[in-house]
């Protein structure tokens, strides 16, 4: 796919027109949603929960077609301007020694010589938050807590704003899903346990790393601190496999939290002084690593995009991917069907249903192979390619996106 500035000036030039689309969820999939219906003429409103954008979050990974949706923002220059800019990582053993180096790859972004573009979370939300402008509404902490549908429109009820009705809803709030659940159901039924866990904080740089990543392995505890400069805060990221999901409310961060301490409460290296700066971290983030599978993506005039509908589990490091192209065919599919949102709808789950079940079957094979790393158990040799560390670049799902910027009128 090619967006040329052609198409862009074309597509400026659209007219407003009355529907009105209430997105659930300011991030990744819900502000490239938001972004491209607003462009396309569209009325819409964001309701996300956290009362700003939510901060947290390691490196994210824009690739393959999510480069050109990115291009087709008009945001690639700033997404390569503002990327972490690694220049290699480290593995090292439990007394911090180096037994692994790289100044080709990193583990979270993968080889430097690919096009893919590694960015923080916030980072990447900013951008994007910026490219949508003031073309929507928001409504931030909030959220929606009853969806009623007939033929013609949609009735939210929020917890904090007054009722309203949309002609359209659009879940992009992530793998707990407020929408889903209230249209769909519970999560239960839609979530597949890939088996690792994650929690995700930034901390004061106290390793002292400089455009560096470093990674250590004791057994089934894993952890990663990568830092954009020596003044920068440090990125963390902790995580641990298991057989069975583990029973926790995952809205209580306390209890979040001292799980992660039981679990590493052996461990060495930095893990003790990692585990002190999370107890102070704003920004904590927990979750396991699930799949969303789901049969279908919407329920008449409720639609889901990006986790919501089907998260691809990080092993591929797809996810952000997945979520920007599945916002760029949502918006374009409705804004080429005319007036038609059910039809619009059910074009976008055809168009995106190889993609994605050839992404998520991926990251299952990738999941169980990543279970059985090794990378600190080797010994240095920097031409060694430990057992583990991911080439990202392989593992790009294809996808042919349409020119909706040319093809809508
Ligand atoms: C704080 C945070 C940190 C993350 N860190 C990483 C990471 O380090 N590595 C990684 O691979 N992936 C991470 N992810 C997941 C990653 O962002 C997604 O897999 C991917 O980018 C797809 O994004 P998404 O927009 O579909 O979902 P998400 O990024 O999960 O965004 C969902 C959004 O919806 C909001 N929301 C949730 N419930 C409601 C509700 N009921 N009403 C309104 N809004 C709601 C959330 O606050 C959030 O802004 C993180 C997600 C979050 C929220």
């Amino acid at each position: 796919m090619y967006l040329s500035c052609k198409s862009i000036r074309i597509a400026m030039n659209h007219h407003e027109h009355d529907t009105r689309i209430l997105v659930s969820g300011a991030s990744v999939a819900g502000l490239s949603t938001a972004y491209w219906l607003a462009r396309y003429g569209f009325k819409v409103t964001v309701v996300e929960r956290a009362p700003q954008l939510r901060p947290g979050g390691q490196a994210l990974d824009v690739r393959g077609p999510a480069l050109d949706v990115a291009e087709g923002m008009g945001i690639l220059a700033t997404l390569r301007d503002r990327a972490t800019k690694l220049t290699g990582m480290s593995i090292v053993d439990a007394e911090g020694k180096e037994i692994y180096r790289s100044t080709e790859r990193t583990m979270t972004g993968g080889r430097f010589d690919s096009p893919d573009i590694e960015i923080l979370r916030d980072d990447l939300c900013k951008v994007l938050f910026e490219a949508v402008g003031d073309r929507v509404e928001y409504i931030f902490g909030d959220r929606v807590t009853a969806i009623a549908q007939d033929d013609a429109g949609v009735d939210v009820k929020f917890e904090k704003a007054s009722p309203r009705r949309f002609d359209l809803v659009i879940g992009a709030d992530g793998l707990h899903s407020g929408v889903r659940k209230l249209v769909f159901g519970p999560e239960e039924q839609f979530l597949r346990f890939v088996g690792f866990y994650i929690a995700v904080f930034a901390m004061p740089n106290f390793l002292g790393l400089d455009h560096w990543q470093v990674f250590h392995q004791d057994g089934n505890l894993i952890g990663g601190v990568l830092a954009m400069d020596k003044s920068a805060k440090a990125r963390t990221y902790l995580g641990f496999d298991v057989k069975e999901p583990l029973d926790y409310d995952y809205r209580d961060v306390a209890a979040q939290k001292r799980l992660m301490v039981e679990r590493f409460a052996d461990a060495g290296w930095e893990f003790p002084q990692l585990l002190e700066y999370m107890q102070d971290a704003p920004d904590f983030y927990f979750d396991a690593t699930n799949q969303v599978r789901m049969d279908g993506w919407s329920q008449g005039r409720v639609v889901l995009v990006g986790d919501a509908a089907y998260s691809v589990s990080p092993a591929t490091g797809q996810g952000t991917t997945v979520a920007m192209v599945g916002a760029y065919v949502l918006a374009g599919e409705l804004a080429m069907a005319n007036g038609n949102l059910l039809a619009g709808i059910s074009s976008y789950q055809q168009e995106l249903r190889d993609y994605i079940t050839h992404n998520q079957d991926f990251a299952l094979v990738m999941d169980s192979a990543s279970q059985e790393m090794s990378f600190g158990q080797s010994e240095t040799d920097n031409d060694t390619h430990p057992d583990g560390i991911p080439d990202f670049g392989a593992m790009v799902q294809p996808i042919n996106l349409k020119n909706y910027p040319e093809l809508v009128q």
